[in-house]
């Protein structure tokens, strides 16, 4: 049921700080010697779709054919265990920065169907939240990414009360905690504290 090593998947909807919050995670770990692993769920997805010439960048990978996507996803899962494995012992902690819930062109898809959680056995998972109104305006900020197409306030607040519940459909299946921790603007390293402080108690 469990890897030597914790297994956290992080998730929360595209903009809301998953990615902030695990970098000062990252940080504060570091200075109180915890051994920790941030993995991107989406780089390991967009190397072998850059390498295969699918897409340009990480956005599109929601909008390609949704069989494609499923092999993607497959193969990322396998690659962060594997890697996790080699750099891991019982005492670190490997942290999936993904998605409960993508919205892509086909419709609301899992990113944490039976298959992924079969490879990464998630002793906890997070869901990262703000405001809906607070997201939309650090996706308008991030100039570095497209998320424009998530239907405004309206569409991120749909998809964040579907991603609550695809978290917690997630969880059944390895029997993961599940924790809901707010990323309050101008203030990512109390959410990143927050977390590590569940993680502590794996
Ligand atoms: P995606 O799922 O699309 O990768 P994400 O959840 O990883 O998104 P980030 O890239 O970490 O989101 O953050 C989106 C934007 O919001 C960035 O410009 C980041 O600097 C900003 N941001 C993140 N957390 C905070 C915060 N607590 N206060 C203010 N701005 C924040
Ligand atoms: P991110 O940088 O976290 O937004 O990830 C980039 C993209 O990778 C997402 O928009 C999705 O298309 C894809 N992705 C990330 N995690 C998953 C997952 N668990 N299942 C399917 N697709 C994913
Ligand atoms: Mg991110």
């Amino acid at each position: 049921m469990r890897h030597p090593f914790r297994v956290v998947i992080v998730t929360g909807v595209p903009g809301v700080g998953k990615t902030t919050v695990l970098t000062k995670l990252g940080e504060i770990a570091e200075k109180e010697g915890i051994r920790v692993k941030v993995a991107n769920y989406g780089s390991y997805m967009l190397e072998t779709a850059l390498r295969e010439g699918l897409v340009e960048n990480r956005d599109q990978l929601r909008h390609l054919p949704l069989r494609r996507q499923l092999e993607l996803q497959r193969l990322a899962a396998r690659r962060i265990i594997e890697d996790a494995s080699k750099e891991l012992g019982d005492n670190g902690v490997l942290i999936v920065d993904t998605h409960a819930l993508v919205r892509t062109s086909a419709g609301y898809w899992p990113g944490l169907p039976r298959h992924v959680l079969d490879e990464l056995k998630p002793d906890m998972i997070a869901v990262i939240e703000a405001r809906p109104e607070v997201i939309v305006e650090r996706q308008a900020r991030d100039k570095g990414r497209y998320r424009a197409d998530m239907g405004g306030v309206e569409g991120v607040a749909r998809l964040m009360e579907n991603a609550r519940a695809a978290s917690l459909a997630s969880a059944v299946h390895y029997a993961s905690t599940v924790v809901f921790v707010e990323n309050r603007e101008g203030a990512p390293e109390e959410a990143a504290t927050e977390l590590l402080g569940y993680i502590r108690n794996l």
